[in-house]
């Protein structure tokens, strides 16, 4: 199966689940997650009608959108793990950055927004570890709040919302993960304050959606597994 075939089953897979719960498939964003994935494949996938695209590394980020600079519609988007000495260069070139993880990150990433001169604000997304595991990145719950208020004083970024790694490929966890995060935004605004809930990938983006996903990040479905 072809890249456009894997991402017209991956449409397909969302719309069931978003149809099944009630809800509208327009309302849920595919990133296609290209990680360890060659600018080629980006490309391909891109002909083939997607748009956004997941990175979890600043230098790969930085790699793969010099090398598909002529395309000026793509839109990139951060999920990995972000160093502040990598803020400068994601905050060039990401739309929206998923895993804001600390006080610091925030104003560091506030800074660097600001130096770019862009208009309008970067959304960018809290990474929260509900499931509380000691090796995973993701602020605690109970310090979301100030994680939450830094971000929003920025005046460079916007809080658009939440996003969680359930602990493993199990859909019991990763439903438990899901619900505890959407209780969180509830508990912190609500959809009005935090419209995002950036959840799901290959393995569980149906639970995902019913657990009011907007936006799923999906790479093996699309582009085959990594090595
Ligand atoms: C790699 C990755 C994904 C995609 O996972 P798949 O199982 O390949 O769909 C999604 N989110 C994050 C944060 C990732 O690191």
């Amino acid at each position: 199966m072809t890249i456009a075939d894997r991402l017209v089953q991956t449409r397909e897979r969302i719309a069931r689940a978003a149809i099944e719960c009630g809800r509208r498939p327009q309302d849920v964003e595919l990133v296609a997650v290209s990680k360890t994935k060659s600018a080629e494949a980006v490309r391909e996938a891109y002909e083939a009608g997607q748009r956004a695209f997941g990175e979890n590394y600043a230098q790969e980020l930085v790699a793969k959108a010099t090398a598909l600079d002529g395309v000026s519609d793509i839109r990139w988007h951060f999920i990995g793990h972000l160093q502040s000495n990598k803020a400068k260069a994601v905050a060039r070139i990401a739309h929206v950055i998923h895993t804001v993880d600390s006080v610091s990150l925030a104003r560091e990433l506030g800074k660097r927004v600001a130096a770019e001169g862009r208009t309008g604000r970067m959304p960018v997304l809290i990474e929260v570890n509900v499931s509380g595991e000691s090796h995973k990145s993701g602020v605690d719950p109970r310090t979301l709040r100030e994680v939450l208020d830094a971000v929003r004083g920025q005046a460079t970024l916007w809080a658009r919302g939440l996003m969680t790694v359930p602990p493993a490929e199990d859909l019991v966890e990763a439903r438990r993960a899901f619900e505890a995060l959407a209780a969180l935004r509830d508990a912190h605004g609500g959809v009005v304050e935090l419209p995002d809930l950036s959840i799901g990938m290959s393995s569980d983006l149906e639970v995902a959606i019913a657990c009011g996903a907007t936006i799923v990040r999906v790479g093996t479905a699309i582009f085959g597994g990594r090595a």
